[in-house]
């Protein structure tokens, strides 16, 4: 940081991938409101490797105007880990998280900063209709809720999501933890502090497609569950004690039953149905302890979260984040 300039209060933070259609109208609607707040600002936008001139345009922008920084990735790390850079190089006193895409009212920062300045130290978006996102979308997302809610440790708000204001000292909370597997919703709430929510609408898209297709999503959906959940672990000792009980009561059945009638031919079909389904409940909880072990490996492994390819900005230098 420049010893000369002093701290902003307001760092609006904005993940980027992909978005240059959408830089222009973006800032072209954020800097008027945050010029409005009469308090001093900075806008980070951390480019999520894309590969279209989403920094190029940024750093037309940037040259012209001193409050404008950029983080640029080397390659796509997703938007969780971009959301981490940019609270590791927010400085202000408050940071704001908001889409490139305009689906966030930039007009909302003013509600947020109000509440900010009531008391709470984290302001949330809480979304009113998805009428945006696909039917499928929705019922998808309803249902992660659901298990969410049955299988986590910790409950998350309804409807909240990305867009929020958090004070420096939440920032600084979520700095430390340094999980790779990353589910911000839920870091947000593990973190607790005193929050706020207020409500808005999800705006169409500016320009582009959203880039989180099902298959993302679905990844999205078993780190959110699996970061903040052993149950599915724990699930399987039920499961096995369910089964095995009735399999030892059937088998003293057949023993007796064998002993005192003899043994009979039939029961082939029996037989191979049980050795599936018993086959195919092994391979899931296989699977689900292979998730885990899989994220023990991607933890123990200590990479760096991110690596940063180039900075942009009055005090860009060259970046080194350190080990955590
Ligand atoms: N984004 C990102 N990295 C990614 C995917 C998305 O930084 O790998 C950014 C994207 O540029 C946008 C925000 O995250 O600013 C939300 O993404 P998107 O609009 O695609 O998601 P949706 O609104 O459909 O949830
Ligand atoms: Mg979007």
């Amino acid at each position: 940081m420049n010893p000369a300039a002093p701290s902003p209060t307001l760092s609006v933070l904005v993940p980027a991938f992909n978005e240059a259609d959408n830089i222009g109208p973006f800032l072209a609607r954020l800097i008027p409101v945050m010029e409005g707040l009469g308090r001093s600002f900075e806008i980070v936008l951390i480019d999520d490797g894309s590969s279209d001139a989403t920094w190029s345009c940024w750093t037309d922008h940037s040259r012209r105007d001193p409050r404008l920084r950029g983080i640029r990735f080397s390659r796509n790390f997703g938007k969780e880990i971009a959301i981490a850079a940019a609270l590791d190089h927010a400085q202000g006193e408050a940071a704001i998280l908001i889409d490139a895409d305009l689906q966030h009212p930039p007009e909302v920062i003013a509600d947020f900063v109000r509440e900010w300045e009531a008391g709470y130290d984290v302001v949330y978006g809480v979304r009113q209709d998805r009428e945006t996102d696909s039917a499928l979308r929705r019922k998808l997302t309803q249902t992660f809720y659901r298990l969410f809610r049955s299988f986590g440790e910790i409950p998350l708000p309804e409807g909240a999501g990305d867009f929020r204001l958090m004070d420096r000292k939440v920032v600084h909370a979520l700095r430390q933890l340094g999980e790779r597997a990353r589910f911000s919703k839920g870091l947000y709430a593990w973190v607790g502090f005193q929050a706020k929510g207020v409500p808005f609408v999800v705006a169409e898209r500016a320009a582009g497609e959203s880039k989180f297709s099902f298959g993302k999503l679905f990844r999205f959906a078993f780190d959110g569950i699996t970061s903040f959940s052993t149950l599915p672990l724990q699930l399987w000792t039920h499961a096995g004690v369910l089964i095995s009980v009735p399999a030892l009561l059937t088998a003293i059945y057949f023993l007796i039953r064998t002993i005192f009638y003899g043994t009979d031919v039939p029961g082939y079909a029996s037989l191979i149905v049980s050795v599936m389904f018993f086959s195919g409940v092994q391979l899931i909880s296989l699977g689900v302890i292979g998730g885990y072990i899989g994220r023990i490996f991607a933890e123990v492994k200590r990479r760096p979260l991110y690596i940063v390819a180039e900075e942009s900005g009055p005090d860009a230098k060259p970046h080194r984040r350190e080990q955590r």
